[in-house]
């Protein structure tokens, strides 16, 4: 601590000048590649740089004292964590160290230097000066600097009017020093840089010209400051700490004191400085050409729900409370039919003119084919991923240079943290819903309470609880969860038949229907006494949603009345909750037991009752009310199982009368386009809520899944197949399709946890959250989206930041309301980027926010060299 003193008391003797000189004598330093600085820079992040001012009053001593054998060696056990991974990996756990804050102050000297630019591999002792020729020294010092203000509340660095308020903590000569370097450097600049530094101007960001320049040829590094107003910047000094004691970290005072809108940070500008060749040029074109299809394809929704619906109560929304009363809604003169598989609505019976039609089947699958030759082009494919390595290594920079920064601003963010962030589950089975001991707790109060209730008809006699436990030689005190034997094992790997026998509680498939199903002799009443627990677990935990996906088989038309009375009668209703229907991929099966001729029966079953309801809600009542909650239809079964790619020329629905089940993309083909007259002839313009189609896929089987997907859906379950196809992967990138992804369900049946994308696809940036699936069968606690993001937190060293993002998408990809989404994640929600994002309610820092808006502008520009037109607004 003396040496401290004296060194503080020698530094505040020093005038401006004289440590600009000595600044920049002492930063010669090997900086050859961006990365390198970065992790140097990451690394003093780790080590709790305080980048205090005085640090650059005591560089000289600083450089002197340290330059030594212990700090070097204290630097390269630091670096063993290895690659930029490594860095990644630890980066959350980079906060200021109070022990190293509070303790040594030598500690602090080194860590908050100059010597962070110390190249390991120098032997200790070894001088490190004058071995760069000038112009990279003049750059690195000049990102030095730029970096070591950043965390400061300086105003815009570069302005010679820029005034500091003298403390004794900041002499203005420091800041002095640095604008005489800063003005040397400008003479610097090469035309890449200037490039680059007229770019930052013209994107309003004139007051941060720090250009560093970095080796890869075709690439500019820029380390921006963000400009802290003023203000702020008076505040922050006017509560600097004890002089002669303890000092507080100032970037966590700093940061802790402002709103977290003014978070300081540093800026990565990361942009080709030289135009695609001719060749790249053709790859970006056809690249356009997909997300143009998609956007041909996919339904959105005329009039945005934040256009239609203006929040201006901020309060809690309340409750609907009667969500299932019926007012007769008027019937339309609507007139449909079914033509080749697809549903044509006219304006009335006597009309010829079909609304709104949509692409039919062959237009369809020439297009599919024509994304399966792109995704297939070796060109296309190298283009793809060498962005998608981009990508990642942007974000793993952004985090060396600025997760201390995001974590200290949602610490400033008072009340929220990762806890009492809004999540949703995107993506989870109803009848897989409740955990296995939940199921276990409710047969055994069921056999208590109601052995002599008659529940299943079975071998031509009906049967009480009692009888079916006493045919299966079983008592309520037997009952464990080993003998439940609902939960998914090494067994189930890579075998999907298996898993589904998971739903038979005792291995038993009478158990299943008499708890598990909503059409027995019960009527569903248990599963919807056992769902309505789950709703209240569900509204106890208030952060929890869930979007519960329950079947329609397509077996027969009067599936949809059935389940909609389940829902009424059993009054289920919750506002942490939605429903998708899930329509499992069953045709052969149905074929084969003579339940339906062709794969247009199924069709007529599933969709016609939609059309009926919506022309005239009269005629399902409960149906049409039940619809008001559902948001989105999906299509479930194993991917894996082997099928031919469909042609151009497939056979109509009504011809497909074999036994064998049809494509993956033939049932998408046919379920969108259904979907899409329902929704835009019909529900959209009648004022209903519209169904999105977000259908199970990527999960195992062929990569044309997810290409079907792509154009003609809005958001996918699972997705981890997108590993396989970087083209794909990219094309889900740029038009940012939400990817319900479910590591913990895939471990046990396609994928094990440790290969699992979804940490590549994170840092790439790709719109993830992440899902249960099935907590019946995979998890073991009493909140399965907390232990799904728990065990992805711990595997793959997530930061509270991370995890507040990925539950912030998983609102953005849920189908609650405009009015909720608005109330959970703030009201500005459906803006692009920052001006989106409320801290004070998702606990996500703007910093990040803005890193993933940045990036993703800057790609969409590069694949439409620079016209890129992106809408100020959030998809609909
Ligand atoms: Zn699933």
């Amino acid at each position: 601590m003396e040496a401290y003193a004296l060194h503080m008391a020698m530094a505040a003797l020093v005038g401006a000048s004289f440590v600009a000189v000595s600044a920049y004598y002492m930063h010669r330093k090997t900086l050859n590649q961006l990365l390198e600085f970065a992790k140097s820079v990451e690394k003093d992040r780790e080590n709790g740089v305080t980048d205090d001012e005085e640090d650059e009053k005591n560089v000289l001593e600083d450089e002197k004292r340290f330059n030594n054998k212990k700090y070097v060696e204290k630097r390269k056990n630091r670096r063993k964590g290895g690659g930029l991974i490594g860095y990644y990996r630890r980066v959350s756990n980079s906060l200021p160290d109070v022990t190293k804050i509070n303790g040594g102050g030598d500690e602090k000297l080194v860590n908050g230097g100059r010597l962070d630019m110390i190249d390991d591999r120098i032997p200790p002792g070894l001088s490190r000066l004058r071995k760069l020729p000038e112009a990279h020294e003049f750059k690195m010092f000049k990102v030095r600097l730029k970096y070591e203000l950043s965390g400061q509340p300086l105003g815009k660095v570069n302005s010679t009017k820029s005034v500091r308020p003298a403390s004794p903590k900041s002499p203005v000569a420091s800041a002095s020093a640095f604008e005489s370097v800063e003005g040397s450097d400008d003479e610097d600049l090469t035309d890449n840089s200037k490039l680059n530094s007229s770019y930052l101007l013209a994107n309003g960001d004139a007051g941060a010209e720090s250009i560093f320049q970095t080796v890869p040829n075709h690439m500019n590094a820029v380390v921006e400051q963000n400009p802290i107003p003023a203000a702020s910047m008076i505040r922050s000094h006017s509560v600097s700490g004890d002089l002669h004691g303890v000092q507080p970290d100032p970037i966590a005072a700093d940061i802790l004191r402002k709103e977290p809108e003014h978070e300081s940070f540093m800026r990565l500008k990361i942009t080709p400085n030289e135009v695609p060749s001719p060749d790249e040029v053709e790859v970006y074109q056809v690249l356009q050409q997909c997300l143009e299809m998609r956007e041909r394809y996919l339904f959105r929704e005329e009039v945005a729900p934040w256009e239609k619906e203006v929040i201006t109560d901020p309060s809690t929304p309340k409750p609907n409370p009667n969500p299932f009363s019926y007012s007769p809604e008027g019937k339309t003169d609507h007139h449909f039919q079914m033509e080749d598989g697809v549903v044509h609505v006219y304006a009335n019976k006597d009309s010829t003119e079909e609304l709104f039609p949509v692409a039919d089947a062959t237009t369809f699958f020439t297009d599919l084919h024509r994304v399966l030759k792109i995704i297939a082009a070796g060109n296309v494919r190298t283009l793809c991923h060498h962005r998608l390595n981009l990508l990642e290594q942007k974000f793993n920079l952004h985090l060396m240079l600025n997760a201390d920064r995001e974590f200290l601003a949602q610490k400033s963010a008072p009340h929220r943290d990762f806890y009492n962030v809004r999540k949703v589950d995107t993506h989870v089975h109803h009848s897989a819903c409740m955990n296995q001991k939940h199921l276990l707790r409710f047969i055994k109060s069921k056999l208590r309470k109601e052995p002599d209730e008659v529940v299943i008809f079975r071998d031509g006699t009906y049967l009480t609880l009692r009888e079916v436990f006493e045919s299966l030689d079983l008592t309520g005190y037997d009952l464990n969860v080993d003998l439940l034997d609902v939960h998914a094992d090494k067994s189930t790997f890579h075998r999907f038949d298996k898993f589904n026998l998971k739903y038979n509680p005792c291995g038993q498939s009478r158990l299943r229907e008499i708890f598990l199903k909503q059409d027995n002799l019960i009527q569903g009443r248990f599963l919807g006494e056992l769902t309505k627990q789950v709703f209240s677990d569900l509204g106890a935990s208030k952060y929890q949603m869930a979007e519960y996906r329950i079947s329609i088989y397509g077996r027969k038309q009067s599936e949809w009345d059935q389940l909609a009375s389940w829902i009424v009668n059993n009054d289920l209703y919750s506002e942490n909750v939605v429903w998708l229907i899930q329509l499992p991929r069953l045709y052969n099966i149905y074929k084969e037991m003579g339940i339906v001729k062709s794969f247009q029966n199924m069709l007529d079953n599933i969709f016609l009752p939609l059309f009926e309801v919506t022309v005239d809600p009269d005629s399902h009542p409960q149906l049409h009310v039940f619809l008001k909650q559902v948001v989105g239809l999906d299509l479930v079964d194993d991917e894996s199982k082997p099928e031919r790619r469909p042609t151009k020329h497939m056979p109509t629905p009504e011809e497909w009368t074999n036994v064998f089940n049809p494509a993956f993309s033939y049932y998408i083909y046919y379920c969108y386009a259904n979907l899409y007259t329902l929704n835009k002839v019909l529900r959209e313009s009648k004022g209903m809520t519209t169904i999105k189609f977000r259908p199970h896929c990527g999960e195992a089987g062929d990569i044309d899944h997810l290409a079907a997907t792509f154009i003609t859906c809005h958001n996918i379950a699972h997705g981890i197949n997108l590993r396989k196809s970087p083209v794909l992967q990219y094309l889900y990138y740029l038009a940012q399709v939400g990817l319900a992804m479910s590591p913990l369900s895939n471990n046990s049946l396609f994928l094990d946890y440790h290969r699992n994308p979804f940490p590549t696809f994170f840092l790439r940036g790709l719109n993830v959250s992440l899902s249960t699936d099935d907590p019946l069968q995979i998890h073991l606690t009493k909140e399965p989206l907390v232990e799904e993001y728990s065990i992805a937190a711990s595997v793959w060293k997530l930061s509270a930041c991370d995890l507040c993002e990925i539950a912030r998408n998983s609102v953005y990809q849920s189908g609650f309301s405009h009015a909720l989404k608005s109330h959970w994640i703030g009201k500005s929600y459906y803006l692009r980027g920052p001006d989106g994002n409320d801290i004070h309610k998702t606990n996500v820092p703007h910093i990040r926010v803005e890193f993933r808006d940045t990036i993703w502008r800057e790609e969409m520009q590069q694949v439409y060299i620079g016209r890129a037109k992106i809408p100020e607004e959030v998809e609909k």
